[in-house]
């Protein structure tokens, strides 16, 4: 039962008193008894330095061993959580019940304190029938200093380990634990391991209008929205700069993009908040998995999620991206038909975004990916086909043009039959993006804005890229 410190300095005020009542003459000085302390004492050090049992485990084990030699009735530990300055019992050992037995209607109790040279580190609390001799008393006391010490010396350890392995700024894990908990993970992970980079978005700006000391706290703010998000056994680490890296273990790719999802969400939703104003906060996240014992190695695994979360920056940012081997090349083969085909994408973009635009107003966001699919895009599309198409009745195209125009159509069809060709669908619509969103960063909107138009045809593509994905990975 914990008690705080105030309870614990008068607890420890009455028990001097108490024990200095408990005080009687030595009957017996027994020569023996020293040779019993000793091999007590020796006893309580072997327990302690049971280096493959934890801290509680050792301490059980010593109070197990001071019921049997001081005949108690109960012996309790509570160790003192330095930091939060209260009591937290480890373990309390009673004596077996046996048969019949009786406890007496007052028992002698003392209270031993547990403090060392660095102070209090927890109080050890004895109860039996009998008082104790002033020998017990005495070696009571030692075996108090054989604890403080160790306890010490454990809490000392741990805290510097803790040190080593947490990002002082944020309170996760550090890159260096992340590594280790990664080279644990993987050789021994018998499922799907998972990885998630969290990168924020325009974190620059944010230090560049607000200064670095409010950087800061964003920071701190986005790990902790991070880390109340995760499982137990999922690790959230700081990978450096604002970047943050989340391991999770058992969990396939369908699992890793809908935990990445909940967190980005979550962090869009809930700005920092400075005095009485907001300061939204975005995230762009990039997903890898590793879906049997036999693949990638931690490296490979970091550099594919590091390639995803270069797919969502470039998909505009505040978004999600699985890493797939398309992507890179759907990335590889966007960019150029988007530099040079240029020409045709001012010129279409009217229709296009009206379109667009008529489309958006009529519906409430966000829609259900189905709908997404089945009305909205398959009219994008065929506007920008058939515009497409006068462009080149027009005054003809590039090759790169031509090129759009039949991916345009390929994800027409993938779209109308899902089953079609996925990849094929994910690399038109990665072309698609891009396009577009060249489109719209060529031209001056209304009556919608820019940057609403832009959100949302994003959400489109990522949410139905999302799918298509999900769809060629699980077959
Ligand atoms: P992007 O959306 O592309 O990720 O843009 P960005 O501005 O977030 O990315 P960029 O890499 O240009 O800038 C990252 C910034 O993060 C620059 C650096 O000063 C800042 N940063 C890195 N570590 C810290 C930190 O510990 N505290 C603060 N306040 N800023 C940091
Ligand atoms: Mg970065
Ligand atoms: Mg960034």
């Amino acid at each position: 039962m914990p008690v705080n410190s105030q309870e614990s300095v008068e607890t420890m005020a009455r028990t001097e008193l108490f024990v200095h009542s408990l005080h009687r003459p030595i009957r017996r000085a027994e020569a023996g008894a020293k040779t019993g302390n000793l091999q007590f004492h020796y006893a309580v050090s072997q327990i302690l330095l049971k280096g493959s049992l934890a801290l509680e485990a050792q301490l059980q084990e010593v109070l197990r061993l001071i019921g049997g030699q001081f005949q108690l009735n109960e012996a309790t530990l509570h160790l003192l959580d330095r930091e939060h300055g209260k009591e937290r019992e480890v373990f309390t050992w009673r004596l077996p019940a046996s048969p019949g037995a009786k406890m007496p209607p007052q028992p002698c109790r003392a209270d031993i304190s547990l403090t060392g040279s660095h102070g209090q580190v927890g109080v050890l609390h004895v109860q039996r029938d009998l008082p104790l001799t002033r020998p017990e008393e005495a070696t009571l006391q030692v075996l108090a200093r054989q604890l403080t010490g160790h306890i010490f010396q454990q809490e000392h350890i741990r805290f510097t380990e803790h040190l080593a392995l947490t990002d002082g700024l944020t309170n996760v894990a550090n890159h260096r634990a992340m590594q280790a908990f990664l080279a644990a993970v993987l050789p021994v992970a018998k499922g799907p391991v998972s990885v998630l980079m969290v990168d924020i978005d325009h974190f620059k700006q944010i230090n560049d209008q607000h200064g670095h000391p409010l950087g800061d706290r964003i920071l701190a703010h986005v790990a902790e929205l991070l880390q109340e998000g995760m499982r137990q056994g999922d690790l959230v680490a700081r990978y450096g700069g604002e970047e943050f890296a989340l391991i999770l273990v058992n969990t396939p790719a369908e699992g890793a993009m809908v935990v990445a999802e909940r967190l980005r969400e979550r962090i869009a939703g809930q700005p920092y908040v400075k005095g009485d104003t907001l300061l939204g906060v975005t995230v762009s996240v990039g997903v890898a998995t590793r879906e049997t014992a036999a693949g990638l190695d931690g490296i490979g695994l970091i550099r594919q999620a590091d390639e995803a979360l270069y797919g969502a920056k470039h998909r505009g940012r505040n978004c999600t991206v699985a890493y797939h081997p398309a992507l890179s090349k759907a990335d590889a083969a966007a960019v150029t038909p988007l530099q040079t085909g240029a020409s045709w994408l001012t010129a279409s973009a009217d229709m296009v975004l009206a379109t667009w635009a008529a489309l958006a107003h009529q519906r409430d966001w966000p829609l259900p990916v189905d709908a997404l699919i089945s009305e909205i895009l398959p009219s994008v599309l065929s506007g920008l086909i058939e515009r497409l198409r006068a462009g080149t009745d027009d005054g003809g195209v590039t090759d790169d043009e031509a090129a759009l125009v039949s991916l345009a159509q390929a994800l027409l069809a993938a779209q109308v039959d899902p089953g079609l060709s996925t990849l094929q669908g994910a690399l038109a619509l990665r072309l698609l993006d891009e396009t577009l969103n060249g489109l719209i960063d060529g031209v001056a909107l209304s009556p919608i804005g820019t940057a609403t138009l832009r959100q949302r045809l994003r959400g489109l593509l990522h949410g139905i890229e999302t799918q298509v994905l999900l769809q060629a990975l699980s077959h």
